[in-house]
């Protein structure tokens, strides 16, 4: 059964009080899918640091042992290469699922394979979360309000999804996996959260994802043209990893099942944040426009009340803040050498 979980009172203001202070909590067992990713191998990172035992399921298609290395030989720390579309048989506590492709060029290069990770994949996560008794948090996104009618976005928004588009093995993916995490929970009371997350960048995201920011940074970096897509004016709000992290890991432990919106409200279009990049790394970066993907959602703002009332928090690192520590993370990767091309 789930008992550790209402024990951790690290950081989980909502479970402060059910455990005198100063009781050391007992490590918990969880599974991290897709821990070898971006997003995933920060949030290992934290468990690790905390004192739990993770076992990262990771099938290798974005994600880089490289991003875990360092827990190699942790005896609290386990990596098994799998595929979540295939049924796993673990004993947890925990389960945060992140298996899923989430640069849309990546979703998009084997959509049918996308929408099973997202479809069959968490039902198969689902399923061992019911048979364990573990608490199951699934990482949706804020692609489930499509190209939005409302602004800025609020949990209680139903979306605007276009269900026959080339995104759509994504966002309607990851809609359906919202409805089966929340069926498993009436149907079969399975203790499950749902983060929204808004687009998260930071240090070890893939160099050439194809994302915005990963974009512009590595090219500003290689002197190329900072490529930006249709006239520039679509907005995004940017949030950094860190701050996604603690949010999880908030909403893992608190009481409240979500829908949570996780991102920054701090708003930008793509000419404003390839003039942010320009800043921090070569002002003199040209600028280069190309033909708009199909179906690229306008505009995209999280509301954030409703995090910040029920999980007591909020993103504390600003664009500004955030992004010369991502471009250390690249330039170190891109040339070798921290010292070398500093613009
Ligand atoms: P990522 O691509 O870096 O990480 C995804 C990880 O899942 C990779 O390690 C990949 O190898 C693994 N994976 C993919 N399919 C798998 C499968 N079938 N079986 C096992 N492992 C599989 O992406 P990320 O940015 O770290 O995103 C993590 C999660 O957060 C995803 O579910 C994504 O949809 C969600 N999310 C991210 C953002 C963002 O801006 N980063 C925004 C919204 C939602
Ligand atoms: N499952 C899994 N690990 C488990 C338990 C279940 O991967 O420990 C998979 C199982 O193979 C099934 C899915 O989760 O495909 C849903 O399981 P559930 O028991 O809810 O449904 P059922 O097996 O009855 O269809
Ligand atoms: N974009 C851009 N230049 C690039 C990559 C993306 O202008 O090199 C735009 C894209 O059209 C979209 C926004 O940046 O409007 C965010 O795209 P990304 O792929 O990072 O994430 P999305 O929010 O679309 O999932």
């Amino acid at each position: 059964m789930y008992q550790n979980g209402h024990l951790a009172t690290g950081f989980g203001i909502n479970s402060v009080g059910k455990i005198p202070l100063g009781l050391k909590r007992k490590g918990l067992r969880i599974v991290v899918t897709g821990g070898a990713g971006f997003v995933g191998s920060h949030l290992v990172d934290r468990l690790i640091s905390r004192g739990d035992s993770v076992i990262v399921v990771d099938n290798f298609f974005t994600g880089r042992k490289e991003n875990v290395v360092h827990h190699f030989g942790n005896p609290r720390f386990e990596l098994i290469r799998h595929d979540v579309v295939e049924p796993l048989l673990l004993e947890v506590d925990q389960i945060y699922h992140l298996a899923c492709p989430a640069s849309p060029v990546h979703y998009k290069h084997n959509p049918v394979k996308t929408i099973k990770t997202n479809v069959v994949g968490t039902l198969n996560m689902l399923g061992l979360a019911k048979r364990v008794g573990a608490r199951f948090l699934l990482t949706s996104t804020s692609e489930v309000y499509g190209d939005p009618l409302q602004h800025p976005q609020v949990e209680t928004y139903w979306g605007n999804v276009n269900p026959i588009g080339v995104r759509s093995c994504y966002d309607e993916g990851k809609r359906t996996a919202e409805t089966l995490t929340m069926d498993y929970h009436r149907g079969a009371g399975v203790e499950v959260r749902i983060a929204r997350i808004f687009n998260t960048y930071g240090p070890r995201m893939c160099i050439d994802d194809g994302r915005v920011v990963s974009n512009f940074v590595a090219q500003a970096l290689r002197k190329e043209p900072l490529t930006v897509y249709g006239d520039g004016k679509q907005t995004r709000s940017f949030q950094y990893v860190s701050d996604l992290v603690e949010g999880l890991m908030r909403l893992m432990e608190g009481e409240h099942v979500g829908p949570f919106n996780l991102g920054n409200p701090g708003e930008f279009t793509m000419l404003e944040l390839a003039q942010v990049v320009q800043e921090t790394i070569d002002p003199n970066a040209k600028i280069e426009f190309r033909p708009n993907t199909e179906d690229d959602p306008h505009k995209r703002k999280p509301d954030i009340t409703k995090a910040k009332d029920q999980l007591g928090w909020e993103p504390k690192v600003p664009l500004r803040k955030g992004l010369p520590m991502m471009v250390s993370d690249f330039r170190q990767r891109i040339f070798g050498d921290h010292k070398e091309n500093v613009a």
